[in-house]
């Protein structure tokens, strides 16, 4: 084992910068076998530098399907660049999905997933919409632990941060005239990663935007479809170049109720009413939101899922986000240039964040089942070995 280790250390980093070959392909599958890290070893990682860039793990997951539409014969292999043609479905129509989860080490080393069945059954209807094949429940939860575990030195010490696993579903065969690829690729890659907006646990400061729309009704918008994300880069960048954290998305037709943020949910607060908008193909429905509503309905709130409309920001007591890379995250402050009310008014409304905040009981709750600290009498946390 340990001369593996060695061979594995020696053998790896060289090759994480190059392009994958199939010589190496096999040779390096026998050393992933035994590559049994002791328990105690980490990742030459500064945990308390991480935030949420790519520190890439040592090792991906891939499994293909061909015309059959079964996926089969999926491997570990060294993290490194893929081949794809250039007429590929996924480079050329943006026939891609992808997921996101998270691995937490517990203070007594072991290893936990949050709910991974949920996003194998969120891929499998992104993928549907997407008119492509998609792995199995089982077949996409035994490629995160695969992959976990074949990269557990990367997984933070407990409280420094999570081991992100992205899931990612494309179609990678070839295609010229508009239609389904040909082949399909499963790809499962990791990083360690801490916060996620560069404010850390910080309160956000979001800004309305109503010029760009994140999604439409019949459109892509409530799948985690790789064609949603590019579209709202320039909104997002233009909000973070004016000091914002976030942008903050309204329905398309009205323009007037709250969506979500660009990879989050939204709750507002008021008083014992904690409101979210209802997911009608247009929002993400997301796996944090579903757990927090959960969670502060357990807690006495009265939780209600329906049409949020942006003025009742300026009544609300709090306003918070949710989501796998974010957390449950408080929002600071959000701001409205309203020109439904044909005003070049801006309006910046606060919120009440930090101790003896709902946002702040909520989310101690979900990061102490999630790591463990706290009994999970949900089934929510699967440990793996
Ligand atoms: C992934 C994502 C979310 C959050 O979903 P989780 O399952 O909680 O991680 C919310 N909105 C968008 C647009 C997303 O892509």
């Amino acid at each position: 084992m340990i001369r593996a280790i060695s061979y594995l250390q020696s053998s790896l980093r060289p090759l994480r910068s190059r392009s994958y070959t199939a010589q190496a392909s096999s040779a390096l599958r026998e050393e992933v076998k035994l590559s049994v890290y002791r328990d105690d070893e980490y990742a030459d990682v500064d945990w308390d530098k991480l935030g949420f860039g790519l520190t890439p793990a040592d090792y991906m997951y891939e499994m293909k399907c061909s015309k059959d539409g079964e996926f089969r014969e999926g491997e570990l292999r060294p993290f490194g660049n893929i081949q794809l043609s250039p007429s590929s479905g996924v480079l050329n129509y943006g026939q891609g999905i992808y997921e996101g989860t998270k691995a937490y080490r517990k203070e007594d080393g072991k290893i936990l997933l949050f709910r991974p069945e949920q996003n194998a059954t969120r891929l499998k209807h992104g993928a549907e919409r997407m008119l492509m094949p998609s792995p199995s429940v089982d077949q996409f939860i035994d490629a995160i632990k695969q992959t976990v575990l074949a990269n557990k030195r990367w997984i933070p010490p407990p409280g420094k941060g999570s081991l992100y696993v992205r899931p990612l579903l494309i179609g990678s065969g070839p295609i010229l005239g508009l239609g389904a690829a040909p082949e399909y690729t499963f790809l499962v890659y990791a990083s360690p990663v801490r916060n996620y907006f560069k404010e850390g646990t910080a309160a956000l400061n979001l800004y309305v935007e109503e010029e760009y729309v994140r999604a439409a009704p019949g459109g892509a918008g409530g799948v985690k479809s790789i064609t949603n994300y590019a579209p709202v880069l320039k909104a997002l960048t233009r909000a973070k170049d004016r000091g914002f954290s976030d942008v903050l998305y309204l329905d398309s037709i009205y323009k007037k109720y709250l969506e979500e943020a660009s990879s989050c949910n939204i709750f507002i607060v008021k008083g014992k009413k904690i409101s979210t908008p209802a997911t009608k193909g247009t929002i993400l429905k997301g796996i944090t939101r579903k757990s927090v509503m959960e969670i502060a309905t357990d807690q006495g709130y009265q939780v209600e899922e329906r049409a949020v409309p942006v003025d009742e920001l300026m009544e609300a007591d709090e306003v918070f986000c949710t989501g796998t890379a974010v957390g449950v995250a408080p929002v600071g402050s959000v701001t409205y240039q309203s020109q439904r009310l044909q005003t070049s008014e801006i309006c910046r409304k606060e919120f009440k964040t930090g101790n003896d905040s709902v946002c702040e009981e909520l989310q101690k709750i979900l990061v102490s089942i999630q790591t463990g600290f706290m009994e999970d009498k949900k089934g929510w946390v699967t440990e793996i070995h």
